[in-house]
């Protein structure tokens, strides 16, 4: 089973394969989580993404931007564990504590009306939908000469272009870039539930993105699978097989019958 994500537009447009990581899989991510809190801090999402890679399939010609991983591993939460994530939050306005459900939705802004080229001068410069760079020329991959149709599209050509033109010329292709780029934005908006002051989540550190990727911890995961072992009689092969969500939903369903035999007994 997998789920097919497709953003982004020309040249930059990106089809990715997902297949939900299983449960022995969640349970190596919070053991790596554990195990290198400090050196995640800064590469908690390059090394969980390097660690997916069988779950991540996609052509290796792409260069991800962080941002393209951070929302990868977000959409492959989201078929692994659950579509919303359960977070604790400290209101800054009042600063107490409550819980909220956070869904993992609306991350992509994609632009309005994409324009592939933009013809300003003698010359078109060819837009490649580009994410997170700052180099204006990352955003083009062929310039072209209208007066004799010359092609420029090696890499340091475009850069010599555009390091060349004038700064109306750069404002002109600055917005351009604005308007049709694809934008990344982690950030969740919410009414605290005591003050009823609106704030903002970020959710684009390393350390929050890769806390998501499971609602257990490691305690809880073992307590888990020794439940679903003694009262289930599933073996922990059987366990480490399962998706998470599925796990989840035998727990509670287990959870249901041991409630419903207690309460039978006399
Ligand atoms: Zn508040």
């Amino acid at each position: 089973m997998f789920k097919t994500i497709k953003y982004g537009f020309g040249q930059g447009s990106r089809t990715i394969e997902l297949i939900p990581y299983k449960s022995w899989q969640e349970r190596e991510i919070l053991l790596a989580c554990s195990l290198n809190e400090e050196e995640f801090e800064n590469t908690g999402v390059d090394k969980i993404f390097d660690y997916l890679k069988d779950n991540i399939i996609y052509n290796k010609d792409y260069i991800l931007s962080k941002d393209e991983k951070i929302y990868l591993l977000y959409m492959l939460r989201s078929i692994s564990v659950g579509e919303s994530i359960n977070s604790t939050n400290t209101c800054p306005h009042c600063q107490k504590k409550f819980d909220a459900e956070l869904p993992i939705d609306g991350f992509i802004i994609e632009p309005k009306n994409f324009n592939e080229s933009l013809i300003f001068d003698d010359f078109t410069c060819y837009f490649k939908d580009t994410y997170t760079n700052s180099n204006i020329d990352e955003y083009f991959y062929k310039v072209v000469y209208n007066i004799n149709k010359d092609e420029i599209i090696l890499r340091d050509d475009i850069q010599n272009f555009f390091d060349n033109i004038n700064v109306e010329n750069e404002n002109t292709i600055l917005n351009f870039i604005k308007e049709n780029r694809t934008i990344f934005k982690f950030i969740c908006k919410k009414k605290c539930k005591h003050c009823k002051e609106d704030f903002q989540i970020p959710m684009d550190s390393d350390t929050y993105v890769t806390s998501t990727l499971s609602e257990d911890s490691l305690i809880s995961l073992y307590k888990t699978i020794s439940n679903l072992n003694f009262h289930g009689k599933y073996t922990k092969t059987d366990i480490d097989g399962m998706l998470p969500f599925e796990r989840s939903i035998l727990v509670s369903l287990l959870e249901t019958n041991l409630k419903e035999l207690k309460e039978a007994r006399p």
